[in-house]
């Protein structure tokens, strides 16, 4: 009908696409307040065991409270964070504190933190990770780094020298939502990963999809021949849960375990359940 017609639809999406932009705008505009102003936090989620059921570690996870609009949403903020030079400070801010938390656990919990492709490119990156290291005592088999698949795509020599020599040091190195970018299986082989975190994605429809079901199983398989461990993201039901357990997953994350939490939460998480 004369309602549904192209034209309409084009301005709809353009008027969508504003909002989007003046959102973006918005956001670009209060984050260095919020930086100044210390607005920004970071919160802990569990990761767990799969056979033992033990607490194996959490995931460093930025927040932004904002003093009038409260919480913001993390997929609205951090991607702009990412794309503004910001990244560098509030990286580096997010490791240390990540850092100086986990030194408080007992061995062998580990902290992963999120690390993203522009941090790497200011070439800083493993003076930063050496410095956080040292400030908070915390030895580096302890610290996990979560990569994404776009930094491999433009695995530069600098890239592939940071990432070499945190694996030198016995820092781990985990490839996040993997199997949602251009995955290179080569990369694996090449880069010393030694861990793979599945896409929420993924885990969403890994019981009442058949084709996800192979998808996910096809990844566990690969990462037992590569001998690389596994941890699934975004678990929120039992009957995730027991698929996963089932099919060799060997670390679990997501609401049905543990929601992201504060420092004294996941302090107090750690004393519960220590023997
Ligand atoms: P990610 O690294 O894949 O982190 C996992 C995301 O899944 C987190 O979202 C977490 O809160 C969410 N999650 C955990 N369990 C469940 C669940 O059971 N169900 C659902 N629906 N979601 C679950 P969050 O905190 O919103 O972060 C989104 C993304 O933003 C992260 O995805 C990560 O890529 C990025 N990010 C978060 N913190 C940082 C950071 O400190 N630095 C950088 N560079 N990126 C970060
Ligand atoms: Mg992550
Ligand atoms: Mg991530
Ligand atoms: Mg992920």
């Amino acid at each position: 009908g004369a309602k549904n017609d192209g034209r309409g639809n084009a301005r709809r999406f353009e008027a969508d696409m504003g909002a989007t932009a003046r959102a973006r705008r918005d956001i670009e505009l209060h984050l260095h307040e919020a930086w100044e102003q210390r607005q920004f936090r970071v919160v802990y989620q569990p990761i767990f065991e799969a056979t033992s059921g033990r607490l194996a570690g959490f995931e460093a996870l930025l927040r932004w409270h904002h003093p009038t609009r409260g919480e913001v949403p993390p997929e609205r903020f951090i991607p702009v964070v990412e794309e503004s030079g910001l990244i560098l400070k509030v990286g580096n801010w997010i490791l240390n504190e990540a850092c100086r938390a986990a030194a408080a656990w007992p061995d062998p919990l580990f902290i992963s933190v999120n690390v993203s492709p522009a941090q790497f490119r200011g070439g800083h990156t493993y003076q930063q990770v050496g410095d956080a290291l040292a400030a908070s005592g915390l030895v580096p088999s302890r610290l996990e780094l979560e990569i994404t698949e776009s930094l491999l795509l433009k695995a530069d020599t600098s890239v592939r020298t940071a990432l070499d020599q945190f694996r030198a040091e016995g820092i781990i190195l985990a490839l996040d939502d993997f199997g949602t970018g251009y995955s290179s299986l080569r990369y694996l082989q090449i880069l010393n990963i030694s861990r793979l975190k599945i896409d929420q994605s993924f885990i969403r429809h890994v019981v009442d999809d058949r084709h996800t079901q192979a998808i996910v199983k096809a990844i566990l398989s690969l990462a037992q021949a590569l001998e690389l461990k596994t941890t699934a993201e975004g678990i929120e039901n039992e009957a995730q849960l027991d698929f996963l357990k089932r099919e060799g997953c060997t670390h679990l994350q997501g609401y049905l375990l543990g929601p992201p939490m504060s420092e004294e939460e996941a302090c107090r998480l750690v004393r519960d359940r220590l023997p």
